[in-house]
């Protein structure tokens, strides 16, 4: 008899526990692809994610990231009311040394083999170039082609964080004006640059820091932004802290020293805990706008793509961030719940009342 339950740290224990519907594992002798595609669900469409390539210690670490990203797309795509399932791929290699045609190639056709039930998109490590090898073999693939939008995607999740930023204002203080209001910008890259511009525009205080000195130099002076140190960014008081560089920012130590009011940034995966920081913030009285949610412009400009894109309708989706934002900080708010566990709340029912009039097609 065949066991139904698995142990610990077993594969079908890892893909069990976040009931993933499908994990296809690719290997390629000839051409050396050893890649993992993750379908997390596909109650609301086809499951979207990105292609990392990325040079993993183990495979187990591969595979956990794998299953943990794509499940992180179902909730990203719920919440924005998109028509989009959860998925994720990762190619296991060095982007810079183990790419070739081929490879890119052989990876394209065991995502025709799963007849559009994922569709992917450039991600850490590829880029457009890798998606028109992709391209070549499936058409289940965003972007690889001259007129391909998936540039905008930093302004498109900038417009989305902005968004997020004022709903947050709006509940606090009754207000989501940025007049006067003091937002640190905590990395300045393509998203980052692309926020600091709209805070500006809206006469927010903005202070930015980054690693690079150099980059925050440039930002702080092309938008009369306050540059300072990436050291000490905690210890100062300001209305809104914007993580908008690395994961895991909110932790035990950080939430201690933090002075804000409001946190709300585009840095994926900030709680490094999600049920204790989550928990922590609520207890200490700072609000916090869930990344999925506020960072999901990306998504909302690839999935644009795929409907003939326009740009008009593009940014009016990413600006509906502020109506669900405003949703998930009522919900935490009536129930005295983390925002994050309430914005989870809504994916979840979302995917579960689409799951029911599916049944009566
Ligand atoms: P980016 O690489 O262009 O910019 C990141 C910036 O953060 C760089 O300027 C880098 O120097 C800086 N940085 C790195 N480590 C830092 C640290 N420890 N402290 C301060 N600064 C640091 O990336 P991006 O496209 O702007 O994305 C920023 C974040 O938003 C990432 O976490 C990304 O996963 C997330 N995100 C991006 C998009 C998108 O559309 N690009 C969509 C959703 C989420």
């Amino acid at each position: 008899m065949v066991s139904t339950t698995f142990k610990e740290g077993s594969l079908f224990y890892e893909i069990r526990k976040c009931n993933h519907q499908q994990v296809v594992f690719c290997n390629d002798e000839d051409t050396g692809l050893k890649a993992i595609i993750a379908i997390h669900n596909t109650t609301l469409g086809p499951a979207f994610g990105g292609t990392r390539m990325w040079e993993y210690k183990t495979e187990g670490e591969a595979l956990r990231d794998v299953l943990r990203l794509s499940r992180a797309m179902t909730y990203k795509a719920a919440i924005s009311g998109l028509n989009l399932g959860g998925g994720k791929a990762l190619i296991i290699g060095n982007s810079r040394t183990d790419k070739t045609e081929a490879l890119l190639r052989r990876f394209g056709q065991f995502i025709r083999n799963l007849n559009g039930s994922f569709i992917t998109a450039e991600d850490l490590g590829t880029n457009n170039r890798d998606m028109e090898y992709i391209r070549m073999e499936t058409q289940h693939v965003i972007g690889g082609h001259e007129s391909s939008n998936a540039a905008n995607a930093p302004s498109v999740t900038a417009r989305g964080v902005f968004m997020g930023i004022k709903a947050c204002l709006k509940e606090l203080y009754g207000s989501d004006s940025l007049a006067g209001r003091s937002v640190a910008v905590q990395g300045i890259g393509h998203v980052g640059e692309n926020l600091v511009h709209l805070l500006r525009e809206e006469n927010a205080k903005v202070y930015v820091s980054d690693i690079n000195e150099e980059r925050v130099r440039q930002v702080a002076k092309k938008f009369g932004a306050d540059p300072i140190s990436n050291n000490n960014i905690l210890d100062l008081e300001f209305d809104v802290y914007s993580p908008c560089a690395l994961g895991g920012i909110i932790n035990s130590a950080t939430i201690d020293k933090m002075k804000c009011a409001i946190i709300a940034g585009s840095a994926n995966n900030q709680l490094a805990d999600e049920n204790l920081h989550g928990q922590m913030l609520l207890e200490k009285g700072i609000l916090y706008a869930p990344d999925y949610l506020i960072n999901a412009g990306g998504m909302i400009n690839m999935y644009s793509e795929l409907s003939g894109y326009s740009k008009k309708r593009t940014l009016q989706l990413a600006e509906n961030i502020y109506e669900v934002t405003r949703g998930v900080l009522k919900k935490s708010k009536t129930e005295n719940i983390p925002s994050n566990k309430a914005a989870d709340m809504i994916a979840e029912k979302r995917i579960s009342d689409i799951k029911k009039i599916k049944a009566s097609y």
